[in-house]
């Protein structure tokens, strides 16, 4: 509450807004398994759009003008990072699987559910104790996917399975959304839920400003993106856009044991991150600059090589090529149970996704030669 109160007057996140925020960020939604997520955003977004629709696999749309030849898409993916249950032992611990670019580093003591047949089952991955390590160069191992184990209470394989738990149970972490000084936000898979968000943000600020755009907006949720971009690829099959507009979140470079010269220099707070990059369509991020520039957005700007790494790479080479532009938020922390960004960040990234929409037409010349 104190958020909105703060910023009353110059906030585009409202009340309503930042409590959806809230419950999605808090809800799993492991990919493969994103149904719950997927209903809590599209419950969200159905005052916004004409109508919904969900592919086979999950992936969420709203549309806007469906009748319109020309579509354009603006896209965010809804899954996170998880690990399957691969092995349990007889005496009742369980060993996991990746189910995305889990980080193993972090797992020891972690707390988390385990999504079984009978519901939740809480655990936690269990680690020996630094007594038994310390002063002992050949027990003090690193967190590994071969011996990182969860703990459940249960103390035998038979206990485990009659709490539900079975080989391809999805198990994510606990940690939640909650809020530091200065306007930060942390939580469990900012990557990509924030940009579920700010997508739906978009929509409804085109309802209640009641923004007539002259072309199809297919507001799409995808799935499955941790595990190689799945979702968008089947979904861009489907929809077939003309134009698309990804979110996705990049790296902060400030934090130690980052090498700016590598990945960049982007900081959280200063502004949306867009990319140049072959998969990103040059006329169509120019369009976003000048959007930028006339708004008085501050952009990051950075490359990217032979490709995104996110879902823009599915829609720019889906079809016969589809003009692509990738505007990503910045974040400290990925893949970790406190992945951290800037509110200042959400509103300009939502801004700028809204205004570049306001400005696009299906005459926009988008031609390269
Ligand atoms: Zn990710």
């Amino acid at each position: 509450m104190a958020i909105t109160k703060k910023t009353k007057d110059k906030s585009i996140i409202t009340d309503k807004s930042f409590q959806f925020l809230k419950n999605y960020i808090n809800n799993p939604s492991p990919v493969g398994f994103e149904s719950s997520g997927q209903k809590i955003w599209l419950e969200y977004i159905k005052p916004f759009v004409d109508n919904i629709f969900t592919d086979p696999y999950g992936t969420a749309v709203g549309v806007i003008n469906s009748s319109e030849k020309f579509k354009v898409v603006i896209e965010a993916h809804a899954d996170e990072i998880s690990w399957f249950v691969n092995y349990i032992t007889n005496e009742g611990l369980i060993y996991l699987k990746r189910n995305g670019g889990v980080d193993h580093q972090i797992a020891p003591s972690q707390r988390v559910i385990i999504h079984g047949k009978k519901g939740a089952v809480k655990a936690v991955f269990g680690w020996p104790a630094i007594h038994t390590r310390l002063g002992n160069a050949e027990k003090e191992q690193q967190p590994k996917v071969d011996n990182l184990f969860l703990d459940c209470g249960a103390r035998s394989k038979k206990e485990i399975e009659a709490l539900g738990v079975h080989v391809g149970a999805v198990v994510t972490y606990q940690d939640g959304f909650d809020e530091l000084a200065n306007d930060y936000y942390i939580g469990r898979a900012f990557d990509n839920r924030i940009g579920g968000f700010m997508i739906a943000e978009v929509a409804r600020l085109l309802k209640e400003n009641k923004k007539k755009l002259p072309f199809g907006l297919y507001v799409v949720n995808a799935v499955q993106e941790e595990i190689g971009l799945r979702g968008a690829e089947m979904i861009a099959r489907r929809i077939k856009p003309d134009v698309a507009i990804i979110t996705d979140v990049t790296h902060d470079t400030q934090t130690p044991m980052i090498n700016k010269m590598i990945e960049g220099d982007v900081t959280c707070g200063k502004g949306p991150s867009p990319c140049y990059g072959p998969a990103v369509h040059n006329k169509l991020l120019k369009l976003v600059e000048d959007v930028a520039a006339k708004k008085k957005i501050p952009l990051q700007m950075r490359t990217v090589s032979r490709s995104t790494g996110t879902d823009t790479d599915s829609f720019a080479y889906a079809n016969d090529g589809c003009p692509s532009v990738l505007i990503s938020i910045p974040l400290r922390y990925m893949h970790t149970t406190v992945e951290m960004l800037h509110k200042k960040d959400i509103e300009q990234t939502i801004q700028l996704m809204y205004e570049t929409l306001l400005t696009l037409t299906p005459k926009t010349n988008l031609s390269y030669l």
